[in-house]
């Protein structure tokens, strides 16, 4: 492309802002980052794992491409695939439950909110989890709840180490209870777990709340965090509106987290195959 053509081209797909009115940004070929607000070119944020070229801010990635991520080319194979949530409490706010799960699964083309498997990274057989957080926010219901429990289980019965990445609003409001004691069960399974001495890494990725940020999440032995994931239980939002006063800069930021010890690393994207590789090989 000639410099006159990259002009035309920039000229057409760059919008101009007008007050009140949000930018449309054609997919495609460039797009807007939400953190630095630069135009950032699309295939240069997908080359780089995507993360902003200008700012290093960390979009989110799908549970799809968590996998081709991290794991050895090929490698994964799913468990427990099939399994789709309930709606035991017939649950209607503004929408169905049911009508949310849907959408949920048409969106993500997942059947929930999270992917549970065994892979390879570098030839190392792992169990691993990732969360998806196109699917209700990556909340946690009775399935991705089940899901992340047989994963651990079964680490457990084949010896091997545990890799999970989580992405998650919280506990899943629509199931209640059912819901809520997800984190109870799931942490039990963990303390099962460890009986075993086999490693656990959690990666925290933005953002980790909620009912799964008070219970698997970090309850790993090493705990890794993507540079300024928000990480916490409720949001600063809420916390906010609780105690009527505005959050320092940073707060819940995975950097904090690291400042105060209740996470281990931060680990760049890019980064993130080679050092989990390391850590296995040293932990296992
Ligand atoms: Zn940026």
């Amino acid at each position: 492309m000639s410099i006159t053509e990259w002009f035309k081209a920039k000229n057409k797909y760059i919008p101009v802002e007008k007050s009140g009115t949000r930018l449309n940004i054609p997919d495609g070929i460039w797009s807007k980052c939400a953190a630095c607000n630069e135009i950032i070119f699309q295939k240069e944020v997908v080359r780089n794992f995507k993360v902003c070229p200008k700012c290093n801010h960390h979009f989110k990635l799908t549970a799809e491409e968590r996998v081709n991520l991290l794991l050895d080319d090929g490698s994964f194979v799913e468990f427990n695939g099939g399994m789709i949530s309930n709606d035991p409490l017939d649950f209607e706010i503004s929408k169905s439950y049911r009508v949310s799960l849907n959408q949920a699964q048409e969106i993500s083309g997942l059947k929930e909110a999270i992917v549970t498997g065994e892979g390879k990274i570098d030839d190392r057989l792992i169990i691993f989890g990732v969360m998806d957080f196109r699917f209700i926010g990556g909340s946690m219901g009775s399935v991705v709840g089940e899901k992340v429990t047989r994963a651990i289980e079964k680490a457990l019965e084949e010896n091997l180490p545990l890799v999970l990445v989580c992405s998650s609003g919280g506990a899943r409001m629509q199931e209640g209870m059912f819901s809520l004691m997800q984190m109870a069960k799931t942490s039990a399974a963990i303390a099962r777990f460890k009986q075993k001495k086999n490693p656990y890494i959690s990666i925290l990725t933005n953002p980790t709340t909620g009912g799964v940020s008070a219970s698997f999440a970090t309850l790993a032995d090493l705990i890794i965090a993507e540079p300024e994931a928000l990480i916490g239980f409720a949001g600063p939002r809420v916390i906010e509106q609780t105690i009527k006063q505005k959050l320092p800069k940073g707060f819940q930021s995975a950097e904090l987290m690291l400042k105060h010890g209740m996470i281990d690393l931060i680990v760049h994207r890019k980064d993130l195959k080679n050092t989990l590789s390391k850590l296995l090989n040293f932990l296992y």
